[in-house]
């Protein structure tokens, strides 16, 4: 079998990580089959999708590398062919012209309620054939009255709903436009998808879904519901409250890797899973690990694996995450010559990209040496500086080594406390006392700019 896969987002909101969780098993599942994976925007809901985040959502699997087959699908595209099959369920009186008002629908609705019911449409337009000119109406799919619909998940297995639990759903709005049942159904098969992979959220649209597919002697995919991701309050993500929206991690220096790494280990059963390599991770990819329980959000063990992709990634990829950090401070990339060097020294400390910039800025910051600071320091500053000033200048190998060697030479030689000229340095050098390894520092500020700060002090 050909395997064909799709990511159906709606663009009503940012995409959260269980989003993108979606788009990445479904393209894994795809790519380790050597089938398809497709796109489609779900945007027939006018009211609430927004351009903005359907280039958004494309910004996004750009970035995490999962690319698409084919063109994108818009489901605003194909209002046409939703038309033609719910003429078709219309002609077979599989559907059927519904009238009943809002202030019907509610009654109907209350007295389900009072009665402890599920509830649902009661069918009153279902068997009168109405025909109104100039009055609203919507198009219900006729559902069937007996019988169960079947179905096996993978992950959730073998389930089983009486089709009398299930309403005559609408299938088209007043306003003309198709709903997202009917138009999935259409698309699905249209697209010829063999394996629906989505959020658990959507169990309850998968009978009625199935029905519609037998009505049109479509076709029945295979599906599988991964389970629902929830924060450390329980709480299920959502789009409209923004948690854990995507772009906030983005934003805050996560490479996407440590998404995928943590999104692939979401929810399996299997403790040797522990692996950090992506590749090998994507290897053992499996559904049958995926435990049906719903997942909670761990941050800290995605902060972790941050930090552990921060040091692994290699050095060009690593420029071309952090080069839009440097850009928000209108810093050009290209325009510094010690990243390497800092790369070397930071990147073990940190966890998030963000921290390199900051980093830099810190140890680049203008800033002004204050006398009463200066005075404190109980050394003899001019001596202690015009000697580093010839020492660094003669020194050839600019290395770690050899600029601790020439600085403690100097406080052991000269009986002095290491503490105060290593604060001495550093204040000279980037106007804080404390917080950075001197000889590193030194190291990576290289000979110039070492030599420019020296004598800047020298000479007040
Ligand atoms: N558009 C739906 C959503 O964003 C997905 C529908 C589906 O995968 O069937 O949740």
């Amino acid at each position: 079998m050909n395997i064909i896969t799709r990511f159906a987002p709606s663009p009503t909101g940012y995409l959260h990580l269980g989003n993108i969780r979606v788009a990445l098993y479904s393209w894994l599942f795809a790519r380790k089959s050597k089938g398809k994976f497709f796109l489609r925007i779900e945007d027939t809901d006018i009211k609430r999708c927004n351009k903005k985040y359907i280039d958004n959502i494309l910004y996004l699997l750009d970035w995490l590398g999962l690319y698409w087959d084919n063109k994108i699908y818009f489901q605003s595209e194909n209002i046409d062919l939703y038309n033609y099959y719910i003429d078709i369920l219309l002609k077979n009186n599989l559907a059927y012209k519904c009238y009943c008002n809002c202030e019907r629908l509610i009654e109907v609705r209350k007295k389900c309620i009072f009665n402890n019911k599920k509830p649902k449409y009661d069918g009153y337009c279902r068997n009168k054939n109405l025909n109104y000119k100039n009055s609203k109406y919507v198009i219900r799919y006729k559902n069937f009255i007996k019988g169960n619909v079947k179905f096996n998940d993978l992950i959730f297995g073998n389930l089983n709903i009486k089709n009398k639990e299930l309403d005559d759903f609408v299938i088209r709005r007043s306003n003309g436009l198709p709903t997202y049942n009917f138009c999935v159904v259409i698309d699905d098969n249209n697209m010829l998808i063999t394996h629906i992979i989505r959020g658990s959220e959507h169990l309850n649209n998968t009978p009625k879904q199935i029905n519609l597919l037998k009505s049109l002697n479509f076709k029945i995919p295979k599906y599988i519901h991964l389970p629902i991701i929830l924060d450390k309050f329980k709480k299920k993500l959502s789009k409209r409250n923004n948690s854990f929206n995507v772009n906030n991690f983005i934003n805050n220096g996560y490479l996407p890797q440590t998404l995928i790494n943590y999104l692939l280990k979401l929810g399996i059963n299997n403790n040797n899973l522990e692996v950090n390599d992506i590749k090998k991770l994507i290897n053992i990819f499996n559904f049958n690990y995926i435990n049906k329980s719903p997942c909670i959000i761990n941050k800290k063990k995605i902060i972790l694996i941050n930090k552990y992709y921060i040091n692994n990634i290699s050095y060009n990829n690593l420029i071309y995450y952090i080069k839009p950090f440097f850009l928000k401070k209108k810093i050009n990339i290209n325009n510094i010559n010690n990243l390497y060097e800092i790369f070397f020294i930071i990147l073990n400390r940190i966890y998030f990209l963000y921290e390199i910039v900051d980093f830099y800025i810190l140890i680049n910051r203008n800033f002004k040496l204050d006398l009463n600071i200066l005075n404190k320091f109980n050394l003899n500053l001019d001596i202690i500086t015009k000697y580093f000033i010839k020492k660094f200048n003669n020194l050839n190998l600019w290395s770690i080594q050899n600029i601790k060697y020439i600085i403690k030479n100097y406080i052991n030689n000269n009986n002095l406390k290491s503490k105060y000229v290593y604060s001495f340095l550093r204040y000279i050098l980037i106007g804080y006392k404390y917080g950075i390894d001197l000889f590193k520092l030194i190291f990576i500020l290289k000979k110039e700019k070492v030599l420019l700060k020296l004598n800047n002090f020298y000479r007040i």
